[in-house]
């Protein structure tokens, strides 16, 4: 060690959404919180749908008056299949009032999502000391984890939260594995503004080659991910704005009316992972450093953020426990994994198949698709499901 180290009950790693949001809540059960994070280096122009339990949680920690302002509500979700396949499916609208609710959710940008979550961090400087350094080591020989930093100092941890990404240095220095699959796309991310009003309606826009989604964006805007061939998306990504407005209106059917650009763009490479393994020794891995897929159905931050709910809660029961001790760290990384498994499992497998549902060129797939989307549009019982399941049982 080249600086003594300190002692906290929780250290966490990545300056992300998913590790701001768990510093904040681990800080609010009361516990002495280790953040080590470099300051953001790159712009994120996506934007993200917080549904079911999300915008509560934010709620919970003081978050959400900082965003509720900026944020479009989400009413009506809508699935067209524009392919030409044999068997398309019909149009469904999902509706929040069919199963009770106002809303689904809010489209909120990431900047301000970010930005919102680093001042309520900012705002616990009495639980939270923030590293801006990189984690570089791990040693969890010892009764407490020992983290090495790119600044040469050492911070001791009870429990260690790894929120430090997809390519997670933590995860690989607890040794845990992941099982990742690639597919054949990329994603196009930017903001629009329209001249036909969106009605807080989301449109999905099923091709061959996956989703074309549209997401209320504020007055006469909307955020739209377009996934596509790579070859396809470097296309479009070369055309000038006004060209590219005029492809994605011709996308869209014009459901939108006239486009303008008013965004930077930015691509992102789409695959799936799973770590193997939630939880080692003390690390619980949290956000993308435990999964990633497509970007279907908003469901990647809303079960980051059922993640970070589950420690919370762990972390509240565990300091309850310990009284004046250290809390039990891996007894907190156990009940983690336990806890957690089955949601993050059902997740990644659910959004693998509806990807894989629209690539797939098998007949038995397509019509196995186009029946599921008839039963959702004729029967209110299958679409009141379906919906409760994409808000994750809420
Ligand atoms: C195109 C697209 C659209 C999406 N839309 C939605 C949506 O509508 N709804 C939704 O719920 N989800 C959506 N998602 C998913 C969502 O964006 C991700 O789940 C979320 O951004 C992941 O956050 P994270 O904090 O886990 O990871 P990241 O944002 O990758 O953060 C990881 C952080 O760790 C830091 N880090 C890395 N290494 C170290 C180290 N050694 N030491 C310290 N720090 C380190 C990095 O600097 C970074 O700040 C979308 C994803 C994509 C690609």
């Amino acid at each position: 060690m080249s600086e003594a180290s300190q002692h906290f009950d929780v250290a966490v790693v990545g300056g992300g959404p998913a590790g701001l949001a768990a510093a904040m809540a681990v800080a609010d059960t009361g516990a002495c919180v280790a953040l080590i994070a470099p300051r953001p280096g790159v712009d994120d122009w996506r934007t993200t749908a917080l549904l079911g339990g999300s915008v509560a949680f934010l709620e919970r920690h003081g978050v959400w008056a900082d965003l509720e302002g900026i944020a479009a509500p989400l009413r009506n979700m809508r699935l067209v299949d524009a392919s030409s396949r044999l068997f398309r499916a019909p149009d469904v609208t999902f509706e929040a009032r069919e199963i009770g609710r106002e809303l689904f959710g809010y489209n909120v940008a990431n900047g301000p999502l970010v930005a919102a979550l680093s001042d309520a961090v900012a705002a616990r400087a009495d639980r939270i000391v923030r590293f801006e350094a990189l984690f570089q080591t791990l040693d969890q020989r010892g009764d407490v984890a020992l983290l090495g930093l790119s600044s040469g100092e050492t911070v001791a941890a009870s429990l260690v939260i790894a929120a430090d990404g997809r390519n997670s240095g933590v995860r690989k220095a607890a040794g845990i594995d992941v099982k990742s699959w690639s597919y054949p796309q990329e994603a196009l991310v930017l903001a629009l503004s329209h001249s036909e009003p969106h009605r807080d309606t989301s449109v999905e826009f099923h091709t061959e080659a996956g989703p074309f989604t549209l997401v209320p964006h504020g007055r006469g805007r909307s955020s739209l991910v377009w996934m596509d061939r790579p070859e396809v998306i470097a296309r479009a990504n070369g055309l000038d704005d006004a060209a590219l407005a005029l492809e994605i209106e011709r996308r869209s059917g014009s459901a939108l009316g006239v486009m303008t650009v008013d965004s930077p763009r930015q691509r992102w490479p789409i695959s799936g992972f799973q770590a193997r393994r939630l939880a080692s020794g003390r690390v619980v891995l949290v956000g993308e450093a435990a999964h990633g897929f497509p970007p279907i159905g908003a469901q990647g931050f809303n079960l980051t953020l059922r993640d970070v709910e589950r420690v919370e809660d762990i972390v509240r029961s565990a300091m309850h426990l310990s009284g004046s001790k250290r809390l039990d760290g891996e007894k907190a990384a156990r009940d983690y994994d336990k806890a957690r498994r089955f949601d993050v499992s059902g997740r990644v497998a659910g959004v693998d198949l509806l990807n894989r549902s629209l690539l797939s060129d098998v007949l038995p797939m397509q019509i196995a698709r186009a029946t599921g989307l008839m039963l959702a549009r004729d029967l209110g019982p299958v679409r009141r499901l379906l919906m409760r399941v994409g808000l994750a049982g809420r």
